[in-house]
């Protein structure tokens, strides 16, 4: 049966070799946040991850969260103590405003932490998960009031938060929706409309929800120039912050979907519900741009997260199934599949692929944090646009190898994997949602290609490939490949520059993927001498990363033909 352990070592060294931990450390605005102590809240965070969430995946998996009669969300057995486990330990602020209650750590530790949380339970995962996504605009956007009427028991976890934005005919094409809010003589608006497809969106495990909702005003211009953007909780609360009457924003249906069983996917009813306003009318879509950045880096740690737990569970199955033999074997005895070369070959795969997304996730973490918090504007700037360029990267990619990876779990398994009994499936389908939403990956890629690449003339693309240059002449290949690539696209704007994204999006996911593994080979080739009680740990990571070098990457220039044969290819 599947477990998870946290890979502390693993996350540590790419805390601290790959995104810079160290140096962030010695930044001002975290000098008092006590990064000293990083090692033990992971190990905190690690040790709830692998023995309270984890235990809860299957069950989860199997009975699913469920709407009875009276509208109610009922969770998985054993979901609402494990949120309240994680709530005590203040896990949904760790990276959330002081003043608030949160404890101000830098995304990227944050990030770490919600990579166990998520190996542990994705489903259950993705309820805190909405919470930061909610608590992002009402910090960024919202008044004094509303900060301190809502955010404390949002960064608490008290009550959680959701994203109501999609409807029927507004998906990725946001600017379509229809749901309507009228202002009020007492300065609130009323709301109403259907939106679906609203992760936890209504469940049992705390007294109060805040939906975050997009609507328009009456007269508000079409698309998404005339979208704003409302709190609107699911239980109205006074200026006292006491939790009163019921709001007319019901969940009516349920979605039956291929995973994430436990994560009750809601079809959402406004009814005439009380709302406010955040900030002024028609600036809902900028002000989801705030959250969206981060939203979309802890989707592509989704693929990561599942990732890591398919290839442990793959790891564990490899040693135990036994079948066929090696020529040292004795005849009439079956050798565990682990010393099959081709076995072993799945594996590494999957090991080398989850630590690239490892580095490419933290990277662009770290970026975002020294782009908000570094005290040099020029820094900032450079760090502000690396996150940019990397943020489409870091969704779409890692949730794409996320699904390749748990796939390879399920062929490690053979027919097992195909079977529910063993889990190896569940990560698969778990894991093939995240390429769809928060953007699908082909949205990211248009995002890539005609959004971040012409940014400040391509200044940030062209400072990433230089900084990746002269590491690895693989890497020097890739980067090679990539400015020709990106060079086409500029030259051929429209729908031949669309038709590439795709491919590019995917040549700068391995590429990155690559000078991620390019600094972990130097780094243990290096510590490896240094650190002798810790050679097994050195001695994995060079073999990981010189398989991702030598085979992994060579696959990038590969993608230079997609990328460039333009949209009459496409028929
Ligand atoms: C399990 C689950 C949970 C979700 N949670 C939430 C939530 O909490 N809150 C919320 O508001 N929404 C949520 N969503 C909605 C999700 O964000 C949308 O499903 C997603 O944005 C895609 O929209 P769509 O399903 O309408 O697909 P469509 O927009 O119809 O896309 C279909 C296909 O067409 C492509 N496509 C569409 N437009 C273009 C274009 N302009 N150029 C190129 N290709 C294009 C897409 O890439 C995709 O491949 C969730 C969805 C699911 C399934």
């Amino acid at each position: 049966m599947s477990t998870y352990s946290a890979p502390l070592d693993d996350i540590s060294f790419a805390l601290r070799h790959i995104a810079g931990l160290d140096e962030l450390a010695l930044l001002p605005a975290w000098a008092d946040v006590g990064l000293d102590h990083t090692e033990d809240l992971l190990a905190e965070a690690g040790r709830l991850a692998t023995e309270v969430i984890a235990p809860t995946n299957r069950i989860g998996d199997q009975t699913g969260s469920a709407l009875n009669d009276a509208g109610d969300v009922i969770t998985p057995e054993g979901f609402a103590p494990a949120y309240q486990q994680f709530i005590n330990g203040g896990w949904t602020g760790v990276s959330a405003d002081p003043e608030y209650g949160g404890a101000g750590f830098p995304l990227v530790v944050d990030v770490a932490i919600q990579e166990m949380i998520t190996s542990a339970n994705m489903a259950f995962s993705l309820c805190p998960m909405l919470s930061q996504s909610a608590i992002g605009p009402i910090s960024a956007h919202g008044s004094d009031e509303q900060k301190h009427r809502w955010l404390p028991q949002l960064i608490s976890g008290t009550w959680t938060g959701t994203m109501l934005l999609t409807e029927p005919q507004a998906g990725s094409d946001v600017g379509a929706l229809t749901s309507r809010a009228e202002p009020q003589a007492d300065g609130t608006y009323r709301l109403w409309g259907q939106k679906i497809f609203i992760t936890w969106g209504e469940h049992d495990m705390t007294n109060n929800i805040v939906h975050c909702v997009l609507a328009r005003t009456p007269g508000a211009p079409v698309g998404t120039r005339g979208i704003s953007l409302f709190i609107v909780p699911k239980f109205l609360v006074d200026q006292n912050g006491a939790v009163g009457e019921r709001n007319a924003v019901r969940c009516i249906g349920l979605e039956h979907k291929l995973g994430i069983h436990a994560s009750p996917t809601c079809v959402m009813e406004l009814d005439g519900a009380v709302g406010e306003l955040v900030g002024e009318e028609h600036q809902g879509m900028p002000q989801m741009f705030t959250m969206m950045n981060k939203a979309r880096l802890l989707v592509g740690l989704e693929g990561l997260a599942v990732a890591e737990r398919a290839y442990q569970q793959a790891a564990e199955f490899a040693a135990e199934r036994r079948q066929g033999r090696r020529p040292d074997t004795e005849s009439g005895t079956q050798a565990p599949i682990v010393e099959h070369p081709d076995v072993r070959r799945m594996l590494l795969d999957m090991r080398a692929r989850t630590e690239a997304m490892r580095g490419l996730l933290y990277l662009n973490a770290a970026a975002s944090d020294r782009g908000a918090r570094h005290p040099d504007p020029q820094q900032r700037q450079h760090a502000r646009q690396r996150a940019e360029l990397l943020t489409p990267v870091s969704k779409a990619w890692c949730s794409d190898q996320g699904v390749e990876v748990a796939s390879l779990g399920i062929q490690v398994h053979g027919g097992m994997g195909f079977v529910e009994e063993t889990g190896a499936a569940q990560h698969w389908r778990d894991s093939r949602i995240a390429p769809i939403y928060e953007g699908t990956n082909g949205i990211q890629a248009i995002d890539l290609v005609g959004r971040k690449l012409p940014m400040d003339n391509g200044a940030p693309l062209s400072a990433l490939l230089e900084e990746m240059t002269g590491l690895d002449k693989n890497l020097d290949q890739a980067v090679g490949a990539i400015a020709e690539a990106a060079r086409w696209l500029g030259e051929h704007p429209g729908d031949d520059a669309l038709a590439g994204a795709t491919p590019f999006l995917e040549m700068l996911g391995l590429t990155v993927g690559g000078w991620v593994m390019g600094r972990s080979w130097d780094t243990a080739g290096r510590l490896e001498a240094a650190e002798p009680q810790q050679a097994d740990f050195w001695r994995a990571k060079r073999i990981s990363s010189r398989f991702y070098l030598d085979q992994i990457l060579p696959t990038a220039p590969a993608l230079l033909p997609a990328v460039t044969s333009g949209a009459s290819a496409l028929g």
